[in-house]
């Protein structure tokens, strides 16, 4: 099977399910400031939870230079509970000092320039340069990389090891559009545990590796 119509089939059935990441969009809206802090805030956390925290804090603070002026034990308060909430209050604060310092309060467009940011990671800033940016490229993380695991697309103990082999693998078209489609599907499909391997799918293509236990 083709990967388009893998992938086509993944958004079909998470969507069908109600996939929680796929109300982030209609809950933040595409703005570049908004995908990063919401991305920021989504480590380790449900979406959620997430999306109730990144709404709190972008309707109090919609730009760097209203987050940047926000005491800390605010920030905090207002993205509580999401995972390190102390720690990513802190990254969001300086960030948005970054953003103001050297970018004129704009986010950056570049892989390079993204990167050393306060709180951001190559998952985040290929997740915003594919989400805010239309850029052709793979955020990789924890449901990427397990499920291009199962599918056999990558033999990868990381999901460092996945972007790089994913990055050179996947055709530039279906690149953007990767990370919600797997990310969708693994809220509700291709789970952790216990993936719904028999009402999958892509069940009859998917060798399933690494599975062990299934429903
Ligand atoms: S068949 Fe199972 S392991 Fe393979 S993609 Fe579907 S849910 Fe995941």
């Amino acid at each position: 099977m083709k990967i388009g119509r893998m992938l086509l089939l993944m958004q079909r059935e998470s969507s069908r399910r109600g996939a929680p990441v796929l109300s982030v969009e209609s809950a933040i809206g595409r703005g570049p400031f908004a995908i990063l802090v919401f991305t920021v805030l989504s480590a380790r956390t449900r979406d959620e939870t997430t999306i109730k925290a990144g709404r709190r804090l972008l309707s109090r603070a919609p730009t760097p230079q209203k987050l940047a002026r926000l005491p800390l034990p605010q920030i905090q308060k207002l993205i509580y509970p999401v995972g390190f909430y102390k720690t990513k209050a802190r990254h969001l604060h300086s960030l948005s000092l970054a953003l103001l310092r050297d970018f004129g309060g704009k986010v950056p467009s570049a892989f390079e320039s993204l990167i050393p940011l306060p709180g951001v990671g190559m998952k985040t800033a290929n997740i915003v340069l594919a989400s805010a940016f239309g850029k052709d490229t793979i955020g990789v993380d924890t449901h990427v990389h397990r499920i291009s695991n199962r599918l056999g697309w990558v033999k990868a103990k990381s999901p460092e090891k996945t972007s790089a082999i994913l990055n050179k693998t996947i055709p530039d078209k279906f690149r953007r559009r990767l990370n919600m489609s797997m990310v969708a599907f693994g809220q509700t499909v291709c789970t952790p545990l216990r993936p719904f391997c028999t009402e999958c799918p892509l069940t009859k293509v998917c060798p399933k590796i690494g599975v062990t236990s299934r429903r």
